[in-house]
Order: C-alpha cells, then structure tokens, then sequence
C-alpha cells in the first residue's frame, strides 16, 4: 500500500531491545491500591462508596460526571480504607483525589454479563458498554473512548485508524499485546468499527516490530482490516502523523480527527473495547513496560490500576544502581517523577529507571542558526523563533507563530547541535499562557458577578420604588375618594 510523506521526525535510539523480547507477565496483586478519581480527560469521577465499603473486582467506585468523563471501577476485591487525596503522577508532586483499596486477597470479580456474538448488539449498546467500563485513549492521551465513538457517529467517520506506532524509545507494552493477543485486538477493532459505521480500517505498526506485524496480519487473514507496516520514526505515534502516513489526509492545526472523517485509537484501546463489550468487564488493569539502565530485569507487565510505581521496580529485580531519572512514559514525552511512590495510571504506557548516561548532561551552547529544529518539527514550526520570542518575554509573539500548536514532541531538542533545551521553554511559555487564560477567565468571572450583583441590586431598588409608588398612589387615591364622599355627604344634608 501506497504511504505518504511525512513532516519532521526524529530517530533516536530505540534502546526497545532491554524489554521488547520479554512476554507479559502479571504482576503479583499488591496489598493496596491507590485509584485516583481523574485518570482522563474530563471531569474527575464522583466517588461513589465510602471507607469501610467491600467491593468486588470491576465494581464502580467513582461515577463520571458531565459529558466528558469517565468512571472508575475497582481494581480487585477488597476494602476502601480511604478517599481523599494522594500523590499523584506529576513532576510537582501534587495530589489528587484518590480511593485507596485494600486488598482482601481473593481478587474476586463481579458478576458480569458475557455476551455470546457482540456484533449483535446495537452500535449506540457498544458505545454505551465501551463508556460504563471507563475505557480512555491508553496511547496516553486518555481522551473518554465512548466520547469518542458518539462524535464519530455524528461525524460520519468514514476510516478507522487503530495506531500501533509505539515510537516512544524503551516502550514494548504495546508491541507485547499485539504479539501475544493479536485476535482480541483485531476482535476490539472489528467492533469499534461496526460501532462508527466506518468504511476503511487499518492498523498501522512501525516496520521495527515484524512480530507484531506477523501476528496482527495472521489474526485479521479473512477480516476487513488491513495491517500497515509505517516507517520506523518518532513521533509516529502521534494521531496526527499516523493519519498523514496512511492517508495523505491532514487535520486542521486546530481541528480534530473525526472533522476529516478519521477516528484513530491506540491498540491496547481496542483490547480493552472488546473485554468491555465482549465480557462486560471495565478497564482495571493495563500492560505497562518497565525499563531503563537502571533496573536489574526490564520487562513487560500486566499491572492493576492503582499500583504504585515502586512494585513494579521491586517486581523487575529493583535497581542495579541509584537511577538519575524516574519517567513515567518514554523518555521523549514522559513526566519526570519525584517519586517512585504514585499509583499506575489507565494512560501509563512504561516506568523507566535511567542511569546518568542514559539521560545525558550537556550543557547548553548558542543557537547557530543551523535550522536543523525547523527541519525536525512534525508540526511545521520555528522552534528557534518560537524560543527567542519565549526568552523575550514575548508571549503574543511566539502564540502568533503557534506555540499552541506544539505538541511537546521533543524532536527539536533532541536534533539541536547546541543542546538548547527548547521543549523545555515551550513548556514553560505553555504553562504561562494557561496560567495567564486561568487569572483572565477568573477575572471575566468576577467582573461578571460584579455586574449581576449590580444589577440586583437596582432591581430591586426599582422594584421598591415602584412598589412606594404604588402605595403612595393607592393611599392618595383613598383619601381622594374619603375625602369626595365627605363632600358628599355634606352636600346632600344641606
Ligand atoms: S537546532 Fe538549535 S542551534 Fe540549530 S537553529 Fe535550532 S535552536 Fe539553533
Ligand atoms: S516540541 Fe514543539 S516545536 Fe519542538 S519539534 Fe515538537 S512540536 Fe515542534
């Protein structure tokens, strides 16, 4: 099949081999688990038991709330012993609130409803089984799966991409699954597709994962999905790119998938899509690679929702030495942890443990207007224009040239000559303007319940006047009439 041209992209080091050969293995049920209430895009779940509660396996625990949400569900049978709030998997260390699980042991499911042939069923009952069972984008991008499916519906979405692209370096999770649970993907897939009405599907799967090609093609022999070997290159797993590459088409810089009629979702989506529909059973485990220089055994793992971190070290051997990074994700678009001691998230793709020379420790040098950023940049921007307006202090400016745009693909830092860390500045510059929309929209606000209040009160200030008004006209029109009937009263007595 005929591929299209790309834009940018970068080919760092894969360093896929420490973990890509080691299969699945589940990890051992820790004795708590810390389940966060926001693990998508969207409003953060509504707790719906409260401490001292048993639960089973997959029960609900956090309802959704509002339009784009999702809900979460039990990662095993147990205890809630706390909700309130826990650190979770961010740079700063901040918490969130979280339900903590412990765990009895048993590990018992709910009862669910097995469904003998799922393409039997309506496409609006697919999309509503995908929403119960809390699916999300689990490439990372967490986007609400059922959202999705609904817009594609009303967007008459005509191709289905499912994206193997796992172009993050370290990461294999998804080259695992794909290898070892080839017919449910394709299972998953066939449904999302029955659910969108689309016409076309195709998996695309970087050429460096022939295994995955290999099992992915023999599990959709005789179906009506293709499986595309795509270039080896970073960031092909962005929807955007995967899209470009098997289509030609491309999306608006601000638009979305479905406006061009492409719904895209990651592979391990589509796994979890047919457990949902097929089984009934909602997303409370996911595979997640564990890897870097540092740890003693990297692999693959099959891991509960709401584990910490730190078991999955301690599972992989620990640490051969102090490592000098802890990423949750790849290393190009991961976040830095604090700590070891957050809870597994449904968008954690990988844990990495990276020694000193993994993660490199030049220092930075003058840009030499050598243009190699502009060429790396997927999205078509100026990074180095874009990072002297940021060093400016010329925010309107660098938004001008895109900065909204970016998507923090990291291809610029990594080809810079100079080591200019530019990624970090259009960060830094993003987080700003949020900052800075956030104080606005907070002012619109107070300057919009100033104005109520305002108003408010001249209402009723009018109100009141009209009412004394009223009440002074009523009480001189009875006086008036007292006073005609005096008169005639006098009159007729004369
Ligand atoms: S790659 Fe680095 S040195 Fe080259 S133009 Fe961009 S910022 Fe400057
Ligand atoms: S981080 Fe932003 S500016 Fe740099 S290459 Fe990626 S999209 Fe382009």
């Amino acid at each position: 099949m005929k591929l299209f041209r790309l834009r940018g992209g970068v080919h760092p080091e894969s360093c896929k081999e420490l973990a890509a050969d080691r299969a699945i293995r589940i990890l051992p049920m820790p004795e708590r688990l810390y389940v966060p209430l926001l693990q998508h895009v969207g409003a953060t779940a509504n707790p719906i038991v409260h401490v001292g509660d048993k639960v089973l396996k997959g029960q609900l625990i956090g309802s959704s709330q509002g339009i784009i949400s999702a809900p979460v569900h039990a990662p095993t049978s147990g205890t809630i012993i706390a909700i309130g709030d826990f650190p979770a998997a961010h740079p700063s260390g901040l918490t969130a609130p979280t339900i903590t699980i412990e765990a009895d042991g048993e590990d018992r499911w709910m009862e669910s409803e097995e469904v003998a042939d799922p393409f039997l069923l309506s496409p609006d009952e697919i999309s509503k089984r995908v929403g119960a069972a809390g699916i999300v984008g689990m490439g990372g991008a967490t986007f609400p799966s059922a959202v999705k499916l609904n817009l594609s519906r009303k967007n008459n979405v005509h191709t289905l991409i499912i994206n193997g692209g796992e172009c993050e370096p370290y990461i294999t999770c998804d080259d695992r699954l794909m290898r070892e649970h080839a017919a449910s993907i394709i299972e998953g897939v066939r449904l999302i597709r029955y659910a969108v009405g689309a016409v076309d599907v195709m998996v695309g799967i970087e050429e460096n994962k022939p295994a995955a090609l290999l099992a992915m093609r023999a599990a959709a022999k005789d179906t009506e999905v293709k499986v595309i070997a795509v270039p080896a290159m970073y960031p092909m797993g962005w929807d955007k790119q995967m899209i470009k590459a098997l289509t030609g088409l491309e999306v608006p810089a601000d638009g979305r998938t479905a406006d061009i009629g492409v719904l895209v979702h990651n592979v391990a989506t589509a796994y979890a899509v047919r457990d949902a529909v097929r089984f009934g059973r909602p997303l409370v485990s996911r595979m997640v690679t564990v890897s870097g220089g540092s740890v003693v055994e990297p692999g693959n793992l099959e891991v509960p929702i709401g584990t910490l971190v730190e078991n999955l070290f301690q599972f992989c051997g620990g640490f051969r030495d102090k490592p000098a990074r802890l990423v949750l994700g790849g290393p190009m678009m991961g976040i830095q942890l604090a700590t070891a001691a957050v809870p597994i998230v449904k968008g954690s793709s990988g844990v990495l443990a990276l020694t000193s020379s993994e993660i490199g420790n030049v220092q930075p040098s003058p840009c030499i207007r050598c243009s190699s950023c502009v060429r790396a940049c997927p999205v078509g921007l100026l990074p180095l224009d874009l990072a002297a307006h940021i060093r400016a202090g010329d925010s309107n400016a660098s938004v001008a040239l895109g900065l909204k745009d970016c998507i923090a693909c990291g291809c610029c830092s990594f080809v810079c000559p100079s080591h200019i860390p530019l990624v970090h500045y259009f960060n830094f510059a993003k987080g700003e303007l949020m900052e800075h929309e956030r104080i606005k929209l907070k002012q619109e606000a107070t300057k919009k319940l100033a104005e109520a209040r305002n108003e408010r009160i001249a209402r009723i200030e009018r109100e009141r006047a009209e009412a004394a008004a009223k009440r002074k006209a009523a009480r001189e029109a009875k006086e008036r009439a007292a006073k005609e009937a005096a008169a005639k009263v006098a009159t007729e007595t004369v």
